[in-house]
């Protein structure tokens, strides 16, 4: 009688068998319908959740005859791996798609450069020249002194020696300042160069005294090479035996250090607060001599104006003339920029233009 129901068509070992077969094919259609995330999760759950056919199944084999459990129960979980494992390929796959619609809808383009959240920023050409210059001169034993840019009419010209009536006194070169308080137009100015720096710290510090003051002037002027606001820097050496060699020696020494070793020459010149005047000229730093555009065919190249600086000047100061004397210099930073990188604008430094500047 047993033998006749196992082998029987009611034999419930061939009967899961079969159910197993006609299961895998209903997984494997509806898997292939699947579309979505709802589809995928419901057939996990209607074969491998609680309450799932494959999960029943699986149950049943308790119910088998204990012969017919091992091979069953092998058979069911080996099915049952394999289906699992087709369902979470056709997931991540599913969800690989979504990704790849998101993107092309936010239309990112993966392909283009990333930005850069803050440009990297870099030192400005007159600023580099500035401190370059500053450099040179601290090492020859010179620090840094500073003034009022808004000054007294006395700092700017008269204490410069500058008289009355000199043409650099007009309307026509000099920014007068009225102040709040309504005092005479002609007391305050902007300073038209570094030298009022001289003054007071001379006034401040006496001899000796070694100093470069740099610094932006003003003057009403503009064209290709002059621009209302321009910077210079002065220098300024008082000491016992100071003599013109050493203004000579100094200032050539500077202009090889900053530009290379070069042809400098001294031209006699007149500025009120220095005796004797000199004009500094160094060979053309485009053509090296040759003749030019920038040298206007001359070789030659205006680099700075200097002097032995007046005894009037010590004297107003507080300084003994007899005992001390010294020298000064005072040097476009604006034009040397323009030297440097062989510019033939002013204005172009002052446009705040990156695109031109970061190419210096
Ligand atoms: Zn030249």
């Amino acid at each position: 009688m047993s033998e006749s129901i196992s082998s029987g068509p009611t034999d419930p070992g061939a009967e899961i068998a079969q159910k197993l077969g006609t299961l895998r094919a209903e997984f494997e259609a509806k898997l292939a319908e699947a579309r979505d995330d709802a589809a995928l999760q419901r057939i996990k759950s209607d074969f491998f959740g609680p309450k799932g056919e494959l999960t029943l199944m699986s149950r049943s084999v308790g119910q088998l005859p204990s012969e017919q459990r091992p091979v069953m129960g092998k058979a069911i979980n080996e099915v049952k791996r394999a289906l699992e494992s087709e369902l979470d390929r056709k997931i991540q796959d599913h969800e690989a798609r979504k990704r790849d619609e998101e993107l092309r809808r936010s239309r990112l383009d993966m392909t283009l450069p990333g930005r850069a959240l803050h440009a990297k920023g870099a030192v400005h050409p007159v600023a580099r020249v500035m401190y370059e210059i500053s450099d040179i001169f601290a090492r020859m034993g010179f620090s840094v002194a500073t003034g009022p840019e808004v000054e007294l009419d006395f700092y700017n010209f008269e204490a410069l020696n500058f008289p009355p009536d000199h043409p650099a006194r007009d309307m026509q070169d000099t920014f007068f300042v009225r102040p709040p308080d309504g005092r005479a137009i002609k007391d305050l100015v902007l300073r038209t160069h570094t030298s009022p720096v001289q003054i007071r710290a001379m006034e401040r510090q006496g001899a000796p005294i070694r100093i470069i003051a740099p610094g932006r002037v003003y003057r009403c002027d503009q064209d290709a090479t002059h621009s209302p606001m321009f910077h210079q820097i002065e220098v300024l050496c008082v000491d016992e035996g100071v003599s013109f060699a050493h203004l000579k020696g100094t200032l050539t020494s500077f202009i090889q250090s900053f530009f290379g070793s070069r042809g400098v020459r001294f031209r006699p010149s007149f500025f009120p607060f220095v005796e004797p005047g000199a004009e500094v000229d160094m060979q053309c730093t485009m053509c090296g001599g040759e003749g030019c555009r920038i040298c206007k065919q001359t070789g030659w190249v205006e680099i700075l104006g200097a002097g032995m600086v007046h005894p009037v000047l010590l004297e107003s100061c507080g300084i003994d003339s007899e005992r001390y004397t010294g020298f000064a210099a005072g040097l476009g930073l604006d034009r040397i920029a323009l030297l440097r990188w062989g510019l033939d604008e002013l204005a172009h430094l002052y446009r705040s233009d990156v695109r031109f500047l970061s190419q210096i």
